[in-house]
């Protein structure tokens, strides 16, 4: 089962599930659960990070919705039937911690030792794209690069989480493109300046199409991830390779931040991490997630 967040026809913000018989349009779903279980003062859910943050996000749940509904009337009006006007799973979160050098080889290919502890640093929420929107590279900014990543999204406030306890925590996993200026990072690094710019631009953090409820992804440090540019396969890699797993990751970085629902964090890209130029299309894929896609585009 897979969420996503999208437009209606009428540019409402509603959250849609994908089953097997196709898309439903979960937030009508829910207001006739309401109707039927005689929750009237329960809220609407127009938006998939304000049911991650009531703790409403799961396969179990939404399962236990649809089966109600299903029993009273037909879900067969209920389908999405328009093209899907995607949004990202989570519109404003609070934050985004990304993890540099996570994965052996990708360390490597730039000449760089993997830290011994993790090495986090954060994109801002306003560099988040949507699912088939346009990567913007602005005029002179040099050489951009693509860096797939497994995305996971925070399910509950924590701060001091113990690693055993840390998949708690998780609501679900999504798809991430980490864009950066190659340059504008090198030339910052080499100056001991931070990263802010060259990972933070407008459009720099593609995340989507959907949401998978942890519930429904059992294993996330065994999926295969692909990268292509134009059709041509530049990453290829499994979750498994990740130097520090996700509970790890949960643990160190709470010590230090409270994690909020909707959170949204990066776990490193594998190798074969390369440029994108304007006119490019880029589609990145992983085992269960589906297929985040995005244009490149030159700005002004
Ligand atoms: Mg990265």
């Amino acid at each position: 089962m897979k969420a996503f967040a999208y437009l209606t026809s009428k540019n409402e913000p509603h959250i849609g599930i994908e089953t097997g018989q196709g898309c439903l349009n979960f937030t009508q779903i829910w207001r006739y659960f309401k109707e039927i279980k005689n929750f009237p003062n329960a809220p609407d859910l127009p938006f998939l990070q304000l049911m991650v943050e009531l703790n409403y996000f799961s396969q179990e749940t939404i399962e236990q919705v649809i089966a109600v509904v299903e029993e009273y009337r037909d879900l067969k009006d209920l389908r999405i039937t328009d093209p899907i006007h995607f949004q990202t799973p989570v519109a404003r979160p609070t934050k985004i911690i990304c993890l540099g050098r996570n994965y052996r080889a990708h360390a490597a290919e730039f000449n760089n030792t993997v830290p011994e502890a993790p090495m986090f640093f954060a994109k801002v929420p306003s560099s988040l794209l949507p699912h088939q929107g346009a990567v913007r590279i602005i005029d002179g900014i040099g050489r951009v690069d693509h860096e797939l990543e497994l995305a996971v999204i925070i399910g509950k406030r924590g701060s001091g989480i113990a690693e055993s306890a840390a998949m708690e925590y998780v609501a679900g996993y999504t798809i991430a493109n980490d864009i950066t200026a190659r340059e504008m990072q090198r030339a910052d690094q080499a100056k001991g300046r931070p990263w802010t710019l060259s990972k933070g631009m407008d459009t720099f953090c593609p995340l989507g199409p959907y949401l998978v409820p942890a519930d429904a992804l059992q294993e996330p440090h065994n999926l295969e991830m692909k990268l292509t540019v134009n059709g041509k396969v530049r990453q290829s890699g499994n979750t498994g390779a990740m130097v520090f797993q996700i509970p790890a990751l949960i643990a160190h970085i709470s010590k230090y931040m409270t994690l909020e629902p909707g959170d949204v964090l990066l776990t490193g890209t594998p190798e074969g991490v390369a440029p994108i130029v304007p006119g490019d299309t880029v589609a990145c894929t992983i085992d269960g997630l589906g297929t985040l896609l995005h244009s490149v585009v030159q700005a002004a």
